[in-house]
């Protein structure tokens, strides 16, 4: 097994709002990188910015001579059309012994799936969904959480970190995306909190500025009230580069993970609720800091 280490070639597929500064990192670090996305703009826009990387045409031309697949895309469903299933997956054209990392937020238990189905093919699988956001995606300090085996993530070490601070390792596979889905539960119902706390608050003729820096320095301090409240709340640019629909499906799998182990988990299933409500009237791809407008909505506050 050899190490993922510069200059080796890896298939990048997915070039979004997270892929694009991924890549951009994996080819600042000296990667070869065959690039794939639906969107011929997405390849073009990349290759203007980095020339070293090539476009291809096709899922299978990118992971041809590739020794590592990267998926960063939208759920586990594309994924496994990309890898698997769709016209000229990915599987066409991986050599065996290549690493599948799926860095997107996908499903677990489907997830666990993909892994027993590479591993027939012969191809490792890790789940390495990230958090943090564009913004750390563009300076390379993302959190990385694995799941797989220990020898793997340490085959992948070098891209990871070129990616990435914090990588750990939760588990086998599918174990990462079940802790990113809690996670985003975690900051999905946060933003939330914030957001109410800021209607009642201006509601009752309180300032929602100096609110947010009273919370940041008191208990109710989160990831909501530090990187989100000043910068895409209060000002109202909601341009935090991560989408409603993207986070009300987060919140689905996280629920339907607590489903499939049969627990009941009241206050996960009101968020679903509120999230995939909330991504039906603003749209699925208003920024999930426009659940504040949400919020305004339910309370009938005239923003
Ligand atoms: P995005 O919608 O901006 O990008 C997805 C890209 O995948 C698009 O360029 C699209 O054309 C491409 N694509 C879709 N299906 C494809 C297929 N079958 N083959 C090839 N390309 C395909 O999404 P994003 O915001 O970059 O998020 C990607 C993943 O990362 C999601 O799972 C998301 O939940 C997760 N995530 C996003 C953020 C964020 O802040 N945006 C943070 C952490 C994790």
């Amino acid at each position: 097994m050899t190490t993922l280490a510069p200059p080796a070639t890896i298939a990048f597929i997915g070039l979004g709002m997270m892929g694009r500064p991924m890549a951009a990192r994996l080819v600042e670090a000296g990667f070869t990188l065959r690039l794939y996305d639906l969107s011929q703009k997405a390849m073009s826009d990349f290759v203007g910015a980095h020339p070293s990387a090539l476009a291809t045409a096709s899922a299978k031309a990118a992971a041809q001579g590739a020794d590592a697949v990267v998926t960063m895309l939208p759920d586990g469903k594309a994924v496994r059309q990309a890898l698997l299933e769709g016209r000229e997956a990915a599987r066409e054209g991986l050599a065996t012994g290549a690493l599948v990392i799926d860095m997107s937020s996908s499903n677990p238990v489907d997830t666990q799936k993909l892994a027993r189905d590479l591993a027939a093919l012969g191809v490792a699988l890790l789940d390495a969904p990230v958090s943090g956001g564009v913004k750390r995606a563009v300076d390379g300090s993302l959190s990385i959480m694995v799941g797989g085996a220990m020898a793997d993530l340490e085959r992948a070490r070098p891209a990871f970190a070129a990616m990435g601070k914090t990588i750990t390792l939760c588990g086998p596979a599918g174990a990462g995306h079940a802790l990113k889905a809690l996670n985003n539960y975690l900051s999905a119902s946060g933003l939330v909190a914030m957001c109410e706390a800021l209607v009642v608050g201006e509601a009752f003729g309180l300032d929602p500025g100096t609110m947010v820096d009273v919370f940041n320095s008191s208990t109710g301090k989160s990831n909501a009230t530090e990187v989100k409240g000043r910068q895409f709340v209060v000002p109202r640019t909601f341009a935090a580069g991560f989408t409603t629909g993207l986070m009300a499906k987060d919140l689905r799998t996280a629920a339907e993970v607590a489903a499939h182990l049969d627990l009941n988990m009241p206050m996960l299933k009101q968020t679903v609720a509120y999230w995939a409500d909330a991504s039906g009237k603003l749209g699925a791809s208003a920024d999930h800091t426009e659940i504040f407008r949400y919020a305004e909505m339910l309370a009938d506050v005239q923003s």
